[in-house]
């Protein structure tokens, strides 16, 4: 659920509570990273000390998937953020603050490098202009489109609220987005007892409910987990070449094999499928314009 130096809590299965640490010199197998272990691993355990509630960790399972912070020197070990992770709902704002469209494609781009679905929630229904909500309804109708499920809501106006309580229930979900979008005032609505303080500037993980800077699991409800990280607003890329990037923009993916250069980027190719589905408006502009931002970024890892 949460790590405090040295101490990994974990959930058992029964829904209690274990302060654990690791056994002897546990040894990291396939992954290049500093840490052994992070929130969302499935473990292992043995009871150390049943009054105390402690226990020692032995093995992990393996990951369905998992994030990784890359290091800024290639050469160096990243640090695992999270794992077993069911879904990302990013939540954004048009305004106040104003979500960009392209810190929206890079996440969704990211979530699938990852193998994480996304939901899309746009929040602050309330504070927009007639304008604004057509505009809204009709990147909802564009990601939706993608496949990316995408919700409205306003948490102060209790607009949405059961909708996103259902696409929560059951998974584990990270949740993610810009401060201030209003992570911790929606799940407050929809889980009171957690009683996540709010403002205009922090993530809830950096509120003070608990003293960690990685991310941390609650269980909102039986059975239903969100992650939240301070670290996880923009998740990274996985280890893929630029080559691949195009990939994971998902009405891209379509046309894989059709352009003419089976390795064409998109670019200035001639007899590009990409291009000519931009010209034709089966891809948004939007997308293509975030794609070449990352295609020809100097440092995609941010
Ligand atoms: P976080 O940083 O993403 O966790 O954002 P907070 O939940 O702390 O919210 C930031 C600010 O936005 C607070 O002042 C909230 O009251 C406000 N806020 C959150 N949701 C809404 C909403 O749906 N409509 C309006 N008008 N304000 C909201
Ligand atoms: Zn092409």
């Amino acid at each position: 659920m949460r790590s405090t130096g040295s101490w990994y809590e974990v959930r058992t299965t029964e829904g209690s509570i274990l302060q654990c640490r690791l056994k002897g010199k546990f040894k990291i197998k396939d992954l290049k990273v500093t840490n052994p272990i992070a929130v969302g691993d499935k473990v292992a355990y043995d009871i150390e000390n049943e009054t105390e509630n402690t226990g020692i960790i032995y093995d992990i399972l393996p990951r369905d998937n998992y994030i990784i912070r890359k290091s800024v020197h290639k050469t160096a070990h990243g640090h695992l953020l999270a794992s077993n992770i069911d879904q990302a709902v990013l939540i954004v704002t048009l305004t106040f603050p104003r979500t960009s469209l392209g810190f929206i494609d890079r996440f969704l781009v990211s979530a699938e490098s990852f193998r994480i679905p996304t939901v899309l929630v746009f929040n602050k229904l309330d504070v927009l202009t007639e304008e604004q909500v057509a505009y809204q309804e009709e990147l909802a109708d564009l990601y939706e489109s993608m496949g990316y499920r995408c919700l409205f809501t306003s948490a102060t106006n209790n607009i949405g609220v059961a909708a996103f309580k259902e696409i929560l229930e059951g998974k584990v979900s990270l949740i993610a987005g810009h401060s201030g979008v209003g992570k911790s005032t929606l799940v407050n609505t929809i889980a009171p007892d957690l009683d996540l303080p709010t403002s205009e500037i922090s993530t809830f993980a950096n509120k003070g409910v608990h003293t960690t800077t990685f991310a941390e699991m609650f269980e909102i409800s039986t059975g239903t987990f969100i992650i939240d990280s301070p670290g996880i607003k923009e998740l990274g890329l996985a280890d893929i070449e630029k080559e691949e990037i195009s990939h994971y923009f998902p009405e891209m993916r379509e046309l894989l094999g059709e352009c003419r250069f089976h390795n064409c980027m998109h670019i200035d190719e001639p007899k590009c499928a990409v291009k000519e589905a931009v010209v034709e408006g089966t891809i948004a502009e939007s997308r293509y314009a975030s794609y070449l931002s990352m295609a020809l970024g100097e440092d995609n890892r941010k």
